[in-house]
């Protein structure tokens, strides 16, 4: 296979984030820092090198992109201001753009004013598609749902989520076709004989179980706030709660739904509190705003070296989730009032209109992570597990 060598790639990067990479000349400091590293003599100035010498293919395809938490260690203790901690991220904005055919991920990382456009554009129409299907506002929070009919909230949902699942499926399936080939991996390799199943399964739940929820690395290896953060603070457990929130009220949401097929309870039916998906809802709410609050705060106060750099894609990732939780929240509490009052209707809507957008922005956001890094830890956990069963 040939190799091509895009030699605008500096340049493009660029675009993506401020690390002046020119300004590397290899000395190793940052790999002696960090603590990610994993005995790799070359990590992470081995992809300042790649985007040195133009090879996107190889840039965009490394697993170990993905390895990296951004914890800044590494920029602290670079002698040239070369920035590896922001590279790190740059590049992984480059590679979400890159598998992105659609190209919107490109527009929202490098052109500020059309991207905006779009977000707005995209923001407007939901808003008004909703109110133009609005139904009657009740006095009683027993028909408050069908201010908005639930066969067009669901309708409208199921179209959206399948074409943000092709579009995902497009974007991780390529990126885990290319780490696969480059890393020389095959089905039969993953499923051929019982060890190799094995191994699979020791991969897979690296990725999935110890690192994405449970934050492994992150919460054991990158310590280095340890000495300066309260635990409430962590960089860890602003993630993870973000994380776990999200999930938690996906899987309300879910229980909801599936309540409602199985008649146990009717979508919007009220409840109190301590109802077990009302409960769950509610905490997995306050988990997504305690971590999303947190991240913006420290993106506003560019508290550290992690968070220097934000594009607009990164706020409006974070901007949409807080506004869909905190939106949340008002219309649980609207509904305990009674009657329930004409805001809590509008609210209602904007939450809708926003949870949607959200939705529809998810593989070209810094939401997209959360798909692109399990594929890459995957593939990193199949090439450790190489390791450490070689040795
Ligand atoms: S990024 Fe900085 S610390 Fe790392 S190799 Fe280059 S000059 Fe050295
Ligand atoms: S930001 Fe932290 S985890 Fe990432 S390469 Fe630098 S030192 Fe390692």
């Amino acid at each position: 296979m040939s190799t091509v060598v895009n030699t605008n790639l500096i340049t493009d990067l660029q675009k993506f984030g401020g690390a002046d990479i020119n300004a590397c000349f290899s000395c190793g400091t940052c790999t002696a820092t960090c603590v990610l590293a994993d005995n790799d003599a070359t990590f992470p100035r081995r992809f300042i090198r790649l985007a040195q010498v133009g090879l996107t293919d190889d840039l965009v395809a490394s697993k170990e992109l993905w390895t990296c938490y951004q914890c800044g260690l590494c920029t602290t203790n670079c002698p040239t201001q070369a920035d590896p901690a922001e590279f790190m991220a740059t590049s992984r904005r480059y590679a979400i753009a890159h598998y992105d055919k659609t190209r919107i991920a490109r527009i929202l990382y490098t052109r500020p004013v059309v991207g905006s456009a779009i977000v707005v554009g995209a923001g407007l129409f939901f808003a008004l598609f909703f109110a133009a299907v609005r139904g009657e506002q009740s006095t009683t929070s027993l028909a408050f749902f069908d201010f908005i009919p639930y066969p067009v909230i669901h309708t409208a949902g199921i179209v959206l989520m399948v074409m943000v699942a092709l579009f995902s499926l497009l974007g991780v399936g390529t990126l885990a076709r290319d780490m696969a080939r480059h890393d020389g991996v095959t089905w039969r390799s993953l499923l051929g004989t019982r060890s190799a199943r094995a191994r699979t399964g020791r991969a897979l739940w690296s990725a999935l179980g110890l690192e994405s929820l449970g934050q492994k690395r992150y919460r054991e290896d990158c310590h280095d706030d340890v000495e300066v953060e309260p635990l409430y603070r962590r960089r860890w457990l602003i993630h993870a709660l973000t994380i776990w929130g999200f999930l938690g009220l996906l899987l309300a949401t879910t229980l909801d739904y599936a309540f409602d097929i199985v008649g146990i309870k009717a979508t919007g039916t009220p409840v109190p509190i301590w109802y077990p998906v009302r409960l769950l809802g509610t905490v997995a709410g306050l988990a997504l705003m305690y971590g999303v609050t947190w991240f913006m705060v420290n993106r506003a106060r560019k508290e550290g070296v992690s968070f220097e750099h934000s594009k607009p894609s990164d706020w409006l990732f974070l901007v949409l989730l807080w506004v869909t939780g905190f939106t949340g929240f008002v219309i649980e509490a609207a509904l305990y009032l009674e009657p329930v009052p004409a805001w809590g209707y509008w609210i209602f809507l904007l939450h809708v209109a926003v949870a949607m957008e959200l939705v529809l922005f998810l593989p070209f956001t810094k939401f997209a992570h959360a798909m692109y890094r399990p594929v890459a830890l995957f593939f990193y956990g199949l090439a450790r597990d190489d390791t450490t069963h070689a040795g």
